[in-house]
């Protein structure tokens, strides 16, 4: 497939990935979470491309992105709870799942009764849902299993020659994906953690944590966002957290060579090694967001090229957006905890 490539997106190349849009097409595009690859959400074939593209499991939905909350009327069974979510948090990283309307093809929110809904704030994803003119469900723009492309280049490295347009504009300011929500009562259920917090969400209404967070899914169990149970943002080589002080970390790390490690700016004798990556300073939890992806994408190159044969991380500390960063972490990891003290 011939892809048009767009780094500098004027209003006429926006305009021109809004009717690819329009037209059934795929574009990829930024938003202030991560890279999505988007199709118009109601347009059925449309949105089939982006499950063949990215070759993700028919079971797994696609959030829907709309340039007004007010749109949302449109596509769902909204409730006063909704207005108020979206007037302290949208537009901006949060996701909410409301029951759908029949607008909405099934093959967007497989086969579910329900559909996700975000209004993203980053200006082009904004300018791009207007010019298309038509709500885009757009999931992140890796090849399944894959960490979601945060940067300009790892976006066009997993669908240069999927999508019909990619704008690579500028690195994405979160690097995790939107935190989602599941409207239950008077408040919400936390399916996926992201840059609005539990502690944010809570100053809105009661916040409850899925029960599967942060914890494997059992094939048997059908998980309330199904995408939980696939294998996520893992590098092509085996991934280990490292739970232990800076000297068991340094002492177990030591005879290992031919693998990658994921540490922060203090740890100066990981640093020093060939392939050594750090998510910033170790409190600073929006820098390990920002980081994150881009590290894991650039591991899986070199794992690629045969530079690595395993990848080790530190444990990151898990309150406000850390906790993001942890569920991202643990599933690149596949669960595997080395504890070290
Ligand atoms: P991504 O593919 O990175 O955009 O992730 C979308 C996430 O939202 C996945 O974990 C989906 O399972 C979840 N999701 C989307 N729609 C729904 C829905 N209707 N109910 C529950 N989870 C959903
Ligand atoms: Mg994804």
């Amino acid at each position: 497939m011939q892809t048009l490539l767009i780094t500098e997106p004027d209003s006429e190349g926006i305009s021109r990935a809004g009717e690819i849009l329009r037209a059934g097409g795929l574009v990829v595009f930024p938003t202030e979470t991560v890279y999505g690859l988007g199709a118009s959400a109601i347009d059925e074939g449309a949105a089939a491309k982006i499950f063949a593209a990215k070759g993700r499991p028919a079971d797994n939905p696609l959030i829907v992105h709309l340039a007004e909350p007010a749109d949302a009327e449109r596509y769902a069974v909204v409730c006063p709870l909704f207005f108020k979510l979206a007037e302290r948090f949208m537009p901006g990283p949060l996701t909410v799942i409301l029951p759908r309307r029949e607008v909405i093809p099934v093959t967007v929110t497989a086969g579910l009764d329900t559909v996700a809904l975000r209004v993203p704030s980053h200006p082009v994803a904004h300018a791009l849902i207007v010019a298309a003119g038509v709500p885009v469900a757009a999931p992140s723009a890796n090849i399944s299993g894959r960490p979601s492309p945060t940067t300009p280049r790892h976006a066009i490295e997993n669908m240069y020659g999927r999508a019909d347009c990619i704008i690579a504009a500028g690195d994405c300011d979160y690097g995790v994906e939107s935190t989602v929500v599941k409207i239950e009562g008077e408040g919400v259920v936390l399916l996926r953690p992201g840059a609005v917090t539990p502690e944010m969400l809570a100053e809105v209404c009661p916040v409850k944590l899925s029960e599967t967070l942060n914890r494997p899914v059992g094939e048997s169990v059908a998980p309330e966002s199904p995408g939980m149970k696939y294998r996520h943002y893992a590098p092509d080589v085996p991934m280990y957290i490292l739970d232990g002080s800076d000297e068991t970390v340094y002492e177990f790390l030591r005879d290992k060579d031919d693998c990658a490690v994921i540490c922060f700016d203090g740890d100066r004798e990981l640093l020093a090694r060939e392939h050594a990556f750090s998510l910033g300073d170790r409190a600073d939890s929006a820098s390990h967001a920002h980081r994150l992806f881009a590290i894991l994408n650039d591991i899986n190159a070199q794992a690629h090229d045969g530079k690595i044969k395993a990848v080790y991380a530190r444990m990151t500390p898990a309150g406000g957006v850390g906790l993001a960063v942890f569920n991202r972490l643990i599933k690149a990891a596949g669960y595997n905890v080395i504890k070290l003290d």
